[in-house]
């Protein structure tokens, strides 16, 4: 057998692309199986946006760009921050990279030493303690349960920051739970991160738009707490605003010198990202925002009807959220009933097997009990899934 590297040891396979997979398997044998797991929204990229990428082969765009990616799209992405954040950033403090994914991974390497602490809340999305592994850093994790809305309190933030802690992670609103923190809240978590001036702050705004209360305006720690922004790094991307997971595009705004650094792994990884695709999330930035709003609605009328009749089936406990495409019910009630079934990890074996429901456990994202479902699929869908957990619930 060939031997491999320590870090391929160090790290999980995604666990959300592993149930996708399973229920794409069991669905080749035949089995009717209805998949929950979906990371992305299920509508088509808005057809001005592929237009732009046709556009763009055709005119032969087709080669290497600038490796923070071109100077026009750091200006759409830098014209965006302006817009929707209030925040101002130069050419040399935007990096464009292959998706938001791979924007944590190059400020984990740019950033982490072997033994540096990072202070991420649970839950979490699955990817950011495997990046830290990844870059021979201590994932940190600071449990908040569906009693505090899935929101970590300042005084476990203060509990969580040692000396060794090099960066802290916000992700709101957030996957797996959908929870937003308010402007409040932040303004209280920045508070206790000025008593530790050598932290480094990541704010993923990955869901910024997909929010119910529109009324209100979308707020990061940097709109709470502008004092932050030198060491503040603000990620963000067109994947799921605009139903672009494919195309791969992620950007970051912060200080220059960890921008330097980023860009600096960067080019020795991927270089830029796919120069088609970058002319693509122009086009997204740049054009009529109007897909956002449809999408948002949609997955509004979706989230009511599943919270709605989660929280009717006994055992399940499911909090309305703030946005994003899934929800976080609490399922201990459910798995204390279910013959064989002792822990979350069971309760999706025996989803996908008695039921034909492929959701994603709780343990995934670091919170045992819960369970994640998309509400990215068809209304049909969703209530098919739904009452069929209702039925094996109820046979319980
Ligand atoms: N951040 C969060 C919170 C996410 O949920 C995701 C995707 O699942 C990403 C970042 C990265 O998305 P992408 O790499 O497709 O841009």
């Amino acid at each position: 057998t060939i031997q491999l590297a320590a870090r391929v040891q160090a790290v999980k396979p995604s666990a959300t692309l592993a149930i996708t997979a399973r229920a794409k398997a069991l669905r080749a044998e035949g089995k009717d199986v209805i998949g929950l797991g979906a990371g992305e929204p299920d509508f088509d990229t808005p057809d001005h946006i592929k237009a732009a990428a046709i556009a763009a082969i055709q005119s032969g765009f087709t080669k290497y760009t600038a490796i923070d990616g071109t100077t026009e799209l750091k200006q759409a992405v830098i014209d965006k921050f302006k817009r929707d954040n209030g925040l101002e950033y130069g050419h040399d403090q935007i990096l464009v990279s292959c998706g938001g994914k791979q924007s944590f991974f190059n400020l984990a390497q740019a950033l982490l030493n072997p033994g540096d602490e990072v202070v991420i809340p649970a839950p979490y999305w699955v990817s950011y303690p495997d990046m830290v592994l990844l870059a021979s850093a201590v994932p940190v994790l600071v449990h908040a349960g569906a009693d505090q809305s899935f929101k970590i309190t300042p005084d476990q933030l203060r509990g969580a920051l040692t000396d060794k802690t090099r960066l802290v992670v916000i992700n709101s609103p957030s996957n797996p739970t959908g929870m937003a923190y308010s402007h409040a809240e932040l303004a209280a978590l920045g508070a206790v991160l000025r008593d530790f001036p050598q932290v480094v702050i990541a704010t993923d705004d990955m869901y910024e738009h997909i929010r119910w209360r529109l009324e209100q305006p979308f707020v990061n720690i940097l709109n709470a707490c502008p004092d932050l922004t030198p060491r503040t790094l603000v990620l963000n991307g067109v994947s799921k605003a605009y139903s672009m997971t494919g195309w791969r595009i992620g950007y970051a705004g912060g200080p220059t010198d960890i921008i330097k650094a980023m860009k600096k792994i960067q080019g020795q990884s991927t270089s830029n990202p796919t120069s088609i695709s970058q002319v693509a999330a122009q086009a997204a930035l740049e054009g009529p925002q109007d897909f956002i709003g449809m999408m948002v609605r949609a997955f509004k009328e979706r989230h009511d009807v599943v919270v709605d009749r989660l929280n009717r089936i006994p055992g399940i406990e499911c909090l309305p959220t703030d946005g994003t495409f899934y929800v976080f019910p609490k399922a201990t009630g459910l798995i204390e009933r279910l013959p064989g079934v002792n822990n979350d990890l069971e309760l999706a074996e025996y989803l996908i097997e008695q039921a034909g429901v492929a959701i994603v456990p709780g343990s995934a994202f670091g919170l045992e009990g819960c369970f994640r479902i998309s509400i990215a699929t068809s209304p049909t869908n969703l209530e098919q899934a739904v009452e069929r957990i209702a039925n094996v619930a109820a046979g319980a």
